[in-house]
């Protein structure tokens, strides 16, 4: 076998991102012996760890809690030796005398890394209403579970059709005493037993094809313009509350003109999780693909991992 005299660098791999992509990522390679260091963010949270219950992933049958979830993942990644820290990473890029290695700076402390897997992961998006900002925490929410309590016996929207929109208008059901869906189509995105639950709950009631256009209140929400898409009439909806559910976007900026990424800004892989760039590997939310679920992000993270350490004994002159 031969080996390569490789410069100096402090990790063979760094995993940027805490959520199931990172973790499980960073199962893998600590598993696989490869120093590694997991930099989760210390601004974000990875989404799942709002998400109140989980119950498809395979081998918890009786759901479980995102936050939960993820500190099993954490707890099984610490024990094979993963290095964790949690800091926001606010640059990476080539090392000026090595191109192969990789500078990835978290905090203020700059790491050399043979590789590099993106779980960052992605957060709500707006929806871009009038009022929307304004009352963001006066009553507009993009979580459900963190807010969901506060509307107890109250009457709130939900803006969206998707598995998010949908899973979280149940989810309120707990609490207030109507949820009413705005849905710019006539029918949802989301899974279809999402939609039967939602269809046979009393408590959830639909406004098809239409946009919520307007958030009004004082100090709190107090209504919601509706807009008919197709008919252009405007009504005013009463409502305590606004969830708005319309998809996410990625955490992509720190890639930004180093690897190449759709136009929402997704990062593009092949099917092996490679990216653009030789010895970064994208992993979950944060690239591009249909399915964004704990178990695909899981999937990927493992994935990656396994390209890099491809990648890493081609590195070392280790391939065999
Ligand atoms: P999504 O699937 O992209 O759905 C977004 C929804 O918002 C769609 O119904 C879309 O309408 C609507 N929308 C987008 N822009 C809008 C706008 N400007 N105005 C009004 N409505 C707008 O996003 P998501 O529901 O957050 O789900 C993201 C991913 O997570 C999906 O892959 C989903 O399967 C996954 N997920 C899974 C679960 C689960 O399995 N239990 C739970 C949550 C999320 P259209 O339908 O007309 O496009």
């Amino acid at each position: 076998m031969r080996t390569v005299e490789l410069p100096q660098y402090d990790y063979d791999i760094i995993i940027i991102g805490g959520g199931p992509a990172g973790y499980s990522a960073g199962i893998y390679a600590a598993r696989a012996g490869l120093k590694t260091l997991l930099v989760e963010g210390a601004s974000t949270v990875s989404q799942i760890t709002i998400t109140d219950l989980i119950e498809n992933y395979p081998g918890i049958p009786d759901g479980i809690n995102g936050f939960d979830l993820m500190q099993l993942f954490k707890k099984q990644a610490l024990k094979f030796g993963l290095e964790v820290m949690a800091k926001d990473v606010v640059a990476i890029k080539r090392n000026a005398s090595s191109p192969i290695i990789w500078d990835v700076t978290a905090g203020e402390t700059d790491f050399k890394a043979l590789s590099v897997i993106a779980a960052t992961g992605a957060h709500w998006r707006n929806l871009g209403a009038r009022g929307e900002t304004e009352f963001a925490g006066k009553g507009v929410s993009y979580c459900a579970t963190c807010d969901g309590p506060f509307y107890r016996n109250k009457d709130v929207i939900v803006v969206g059709g998707g598995d998010t929109a949908i899973q979280e208008a149940l989810f309120l059901t707990h609490f207030a005493k109507k949820v009413t869906v705005i849905h710019r189509r006539d029918r949802l995105r989301a899974a279809g037993i999402l939609q039967k639950r939602a269809f046979a709950e009393k408590k959830i009631e639909f406004i098809w094809n239409s946009a919520l256009t307007e958030i009004n209140g004082k100090d709190f929400v107090t209504s919601a313009k509706i807009k008919d898409v197709k008919t252009g009439k405007i009504t005013e909806l009463q409502a305590d509350g606004a969830f708005i559910f319309v998809g996410r976007l990625p955490y992509t900026d720190i890639f930004r003109g180093l690897l190449d990424l759709d136009t929402t800004g997704f990062i593009k892989t092949d099917e092996n999780l490679k990216t653009s760039a030789a010895g970064i590997f994208a992993a979950g939310d944060c690239r591009v693909k249909l399915f964004r679920q704990v178990i695909t992000a899981a999937g990927d993270g493992a994935n990656a991992i396994h390209s890099a350490e491809l990648y890493i004994e081609d590195l070392k002159g280790q391939t065999y």
